[in-house]
């Protein structure tokens, strides 16, 4: 369950929320080929698209990144007991999250930082726990980093209808009213080691996160991409990114420095291992899970 990778002396862990089936492959491409995935069956199958199904393999996780002096939490999955009625897969879900988190060694007044990549609601739902009947930071002692872009955006009526409807009042005011939260503008950084990037497109104030250690390099890319297929064609958005072309933009970029720099990448929704190595080939890039 846990996949710990390192990036220097710092490590990072993989604690999962749940990983199944998702979306057919025409439903979450608009710009769907099957040939690609005939192309590279071996990447593919058996982790990362069900046959019998149909569908991709999504994994939710969240990453744990612990530095000599902190302990940061990247993206905190769907959460329990919120209410999604029209997202099946995050409806008032009873998973054991904080116990894997346990199991990987952390306990949750340990974390000294949750950073959000954006406030999908994948991304934000153990910002907070049901306490009382309240919904309570489930990291105490956390300070919590998004955009202010991406709160802007969702602060107003995009947070009230539409697929993250009620996400912002349970996963996100209550850490901004616990007076737990800052916000990055542009290259915001985190001590010397944790850096923002402006990734917009999938959301309007998305971001990736670089992990710096020494010459190694980590890079979180939150929904950048959701499928390894999106390395050979990062042409395709999902139906989810909101500017299309800022959303390839953003996409490039993160291929062309993970490949430049041999960053490991550290993605969001990948199955198998969700980690992996981005290569430059003559036709585009290349994707090698670690
Ligand atoms: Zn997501």
């Amino acid at each position: 369950m846990h996949t710990t990778h390192h990036i220097g002396t710092v490590s990072v862990t993989r604690v999962t929320e749940q990983c199944g089936p998702g979306f057919a492959p025409d439903v979450l491409f608009p710009d769907w080929d099957p040939a690609m995935l005939a192309a590279h069956r071996d990447l593919m199958i058996p982790d990362c698209y069900n046959v019998a199904e149909g569908r991709f393999i999504a994994s939710i996780h969240s990453w744990v990144i612990r530095t000599r002096h902190h302990t940061i939490l990247v993206d905190s999955c769907a959460g329990n007991h919120k209410n999604r009625p029209a997202l099946p897969r995050f409806h008032q879900l009873d998973t054991p999250f904080l116990a894997r988190l346990a199991e990987a060694g952390v306990r949750p007044e340990e974390v000294d930082f949750v950073l959000c990549t954006h406030l999908h609601v994948d991304h934000v739902g153990w910002n907070t726990r049901l306490h009382d009947g309240r919904w309570v930071p489930t990291f105490p002692n956390a300070t919590y980093v998004f955009s202010r872009a991406e709160r802007d955006q969702w602060m107003g009526p995009a947070g009230r209808d539409g697929f993250n409807a009620g996400v912002f009042a349970d996963s996100v005011l209550p850490v901004i009213e616990a007076g737990q939260t800052r916000f990055v503008e542009d290259l915001g950084s985190i001590g010397d080691a944790v850096q923002f990037h402006p990734t917009p497109g999938h959301s309007v104030g998305h971001t990736a996160i670089e992990l710096n250690v020494g010459d190694a390099v980590g890079l979180f890319s939150g929904d950048i991409m959701h499928q390894p297929l999106q390395v050979m064609r990062p042409d395709w958005n999902s139906r989810f990114c909101e500017d299309a072309e800022r959303a390839r933009a953003s996409r490039r970029w993160l291929l062309d420095n993970a490949s430049e720099r041999r960053a490991t990448v550290f993605t969001s929704h990948f199955a198998a291992s969700s980690a992996g190595k981005v290569t430059r080939t003559a036709a585009g890039f290349r994707w090698t899970f670690l």
